[in-house]
């Protein structure tokens, strides 16, 4: 058989790139970018082009699996769904609904089957003990969305190729192209901003690959980005002192600011922060001056103790420096499926916060899940309410979540555990039941959640590439497939159980189809793509590359989310996150660190994504990835070279690595990325538990959060390092951890 070409969007990362798949009907032969795509417009990168390795992966499970003592065997379907139901039911039956806990990976968001199936399954579930991914990463971005514009998913982009003064701070997109702004070739896309005579500006403590191809690169203490956006807030509002407001019509709170933020002084800030206070003053004054401009911060700045408080503060820099919504700022795009201002049944809802708490600790619900770095306590302490038994659904809180070795002893505590998910990893080992979907080539795609985050309005369905075998699920069918069960079970009136029937009929392309009807660009609504046509899944499925719908436009205050009693309005200082200012100022007065003491922070790898592509041998030969940064300095003051090993100790465990040293690293700062660490018993990677490296989230502490959003603090963390021998590679908590 001869090649064919498949056009289709990649599901692996937040860019949603473009694909041009060649292959002979049974296997990928290659994958190149899709020149048409209008949003990636032929850029692709390591990870896209190796979505057929992943396809192929021998290790990736295929069939159910049931434990068997150490060992697994292969059963049917329905037998498979019927103890999977069974194994959750005793345990809601015997201890309450909440004895069943669920925890969702970061996969989901980039399924649509999954996003749009997985709610109807938790809310059958019932459980207030929701976990996933989203309290290590962007959790306080989405409470300030909320907080501020009313919806959880109204998070501000930055128009990234219209602007002329960029400033970043935590995050480094030219590696990661791009998260609350998906941005395919964010590499060329800030050369874009200097070429035409603009300015990038990186706050971070290693001189990243965006902080080295920037105009200017300044380093700043881990941890200390609230203060520094603090202090750029304050001179903001004392440059526009006595010029009304752009959104004054609109905006709540903007009196009470000026008092608040007062105590941050640049030269306060400064002595918090390490970065100067002239560089505060004029990054401020050009964030005023410039006409387009736009203030960024990402993963850095959430997985820190004030990581809502950043957002928030995010956030009031761009409405001060009237950037909010203008063209070169920070906008909101506007998707054909609108998750946001859709109908509620088709999106994710406006949010919550704070409705219940966790067991343990007392940290608060957002969005109907509660932070993950609760989870593990949540497991192993005994009481009223303890989690019995846990479903995972594409996810693996062992690697990603903090003190994962923690979390990992519970799991052999449960009575029952339920994994979906097409690995047998670090996680799923634990499991009772794998119960494994199709591969990302075998069913439709169409990026539900991050076309309402993208830096242009796009929209692109891809058709399945490959048809499922006749003993293979879609993450939906096996969602549906145990809610169905737990309803049946339970007894459940006929109508709960044909409203879950009309929605298996429905499938997740019907859902779409009705979206795409009543969206924006549907036969409801006034907005047309750049050809000045309306979007239906007829139209995607005849636009195998994708249809553009223009560029990010003005669109406040009818975007925003309608507040209980029916305003919309920002609300520039909704009251937890001014409160939390009295923390962020005890915290100015905190102790200088000793020179001998280290903290360790993340890194993005471009051939990297979390834990999950580490199986694939092309995107893992070479070079070892998982080295520990350090800067040669504090290499020396220690004695130690160059490919020594290390073991690094921090209060929760140990791990040993091999160093590498840095002069791009701050002083002081160590640096790890997260999501190896796969050399462990029972797990079905013949790739990845070959790979040296071990897990970021054995040293991080999961008794620290940010007390706001109780998002998990992976940033900043405390180390002790010291020579090991390469004998001492294997992770091990310490004594009595
Ligand atoms: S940048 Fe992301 S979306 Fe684009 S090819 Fe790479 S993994 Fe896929």
């Amino acid at each position: 058989m001869g090649s064919e070409i498949h056009y289709r969007g990649c599901p692996l990362c937040e860019a949603m790139c473009g694909l041009e798949v060649e292959h002979d009907g049974q296997r990928v032969q290659r994958i190149r970018g899709d020149a048409r795509d209008p949003l990636s417009e032929g850029y692709v990168c390591p990870k896209g082009t190796q979505l057929g390795a992943l396809h192929d992966d021998p290790d990736r499970v295929r069939a159910p699996l049931r434990r068997r003592g150490s060992e697994w065997e292969e059963i049917g379907w329905d037998q498979a769904l019927d103890e999977a139901a069974s194994i959750l039911h005793r345990a809601q039956t015997q201890h309450g609904k909440s004895a069943v806990a669920s925890y969702l990976g970061n996969p989901n968001v980039h399924n649509y089957g999954a996003m749009l199936y997985g709610p109807d399954f938790l809310r059958t579930l019932g459980s207030r003990n929701r976990f996933s991914a989203t309290s290590v990463d962007q959790l306080p971005h989405m409470l300030a969305a909320y907080l501020m514009f009313g919806h959880q998913l109204l998070m501000p982009v930055p128009d990234v190729d219209h602007t002329d003064y960029m400033v970043i701070l935590g995050a480094n997109p030219e590696v990661s192209n791009g998260s609350i702004m998906s941005a395919p070739n964010m590499k060329g896309r800030l050369s874009g901003i200097r070429d035409r005579g603009g300015e990038v500006v990186v706050f971070d403590p290693r001189k990243t690959q965006t902080a080295a191809h920037a105009s200017a690169h300044h380093f700043i203490r881990p941890g200390t980005d609230a203060h520094l956006l603090a202090s750029i807030a304050r001179e903001l509002l004392r440059l526009s002192a006595g010029t009304p407001s752009p959104y004054a019509s609109y905006l709540r709170g903007l009196n009470d600011l000026e008092r608040m933020l007062a105590p941050w002084t640049p030269a306060a800030a400064a002595r918090v922060t390490g970065v100067d206070a002239a560089v505060i003053e004029a990054v401020a004054r050009k964030l005023y001056t410039e006409e387009r401009a736009v203030c960024y911060g990402r993963l850095g700045v959430c997985v820190q103790a004030f990581g809502a408080t950043c957002g928030w503060l995010l956030n009031v820099i761009n409405v001060l420096s009237r950037n909010l919504d203008a063209p070169g700022g920070a906008m909101f795009a506007l998707p054909a499926f609108d998750i946001i201002g859709g109908p509620r049944a088709l999106g994710l809802g406006r949010g919550s916060f704070g409705r219940w708490k966790s067991r343990v600790r007392g940290l608060p619900e957002f969005g109907g899940e509660l932070p993950a770095a609760t989870l593990a306590e949540e497991l192993d302490t005994p009481g009223e309410g303890q989690i019995r038994a846990l479903i995972t659904i594409a996810g693996n809180p062992v690697l990603s979540t903090p003190n994962g070795r923690r979390l990992e002893r519970a799991l052999t505590s449960l009575d029952g555990m339920v994994s979906v998910d097409f690995y047998l990893n670090e996680t799923t080992r634990h499991a009772d039941l794998i119960l494994p979907p199709t591969s990302p080539l075998e069913h439709g795609h169409y990026d539900v959640a991050f076309h309402a985050l993208a830096i242009r309005n796009t929209a692109r369905y891809s058709p399945p590439l490959f048809s499922p075998g006749p003993n293979q699920r879609h993450d939906w069918q096996i969602l549906s497939g145990l809610e169905s069960r737990l309803l049946a079970s339970r007894g459940a009136p006929t109508r709960a159980r044909a409203e879950a029937h009309g929605r298996r009929l429905l499938q997740p392309e019907g859902i779409l189809s009705l979206g795409l009807h009543g969206g924006p660009y549907g036969l409801r609504g006034d907005a047309r793509d750049v050809q000045g046509r309306r979007v239906s899944m007829k139209r995607l499925k005849r636009a195998p590359h994708g249809v553009d719908l223009g560029p990010l436009r003005p669109c406040l205050p009818e975007r925003l989310g309608r507040r209980s009693g029916g305003a919309r309005y920002i609300d520039l200082c909704p009251d937890v996150l001014c409160a939390d200012l009295e923390r962020l100022e005890a915290d100015r007065g905190r102790p200088a660190r000793a020179p001998e003491e280290l903290v360790l922070i993340g890194r993005r790898e471009l051939r990297s994504n979390n834990s999950w592509m580490h199986n694939i041998p092309r995107l893992t030969s070479g070079t070892p990835r998982c080295l520990l940064k350090m800067h040669p300095d504090d290499a020396a003051v220690r004695g130690l070279a160059a490919d020594d090993w290390v073991q690094v100790r921090s209060r929760v465990g140990e791990v040993a690595v091999r160093l590498e040293l840095d002069d791009a690293i701050m002083p002081g700062v160590v640096s790890l990325p997260h999501g190896y660490g796969h050399g462990r018993d029972g797990v079905r990677l013949s790739v990845a538990t070959q790979l040296e490296g071990a897990s970021a989230n054995d040293l991080t502490d999961e008794s620290v959060v940010d007390a706001v959003s109780g998002n998990a603090v992976l940033s900043g963390v405390p180390v002790d390092i010291r020579r090991a021998d390469a004998t001492a590679a294997v992770a091990r908590p310490p004594q009595g951890a």
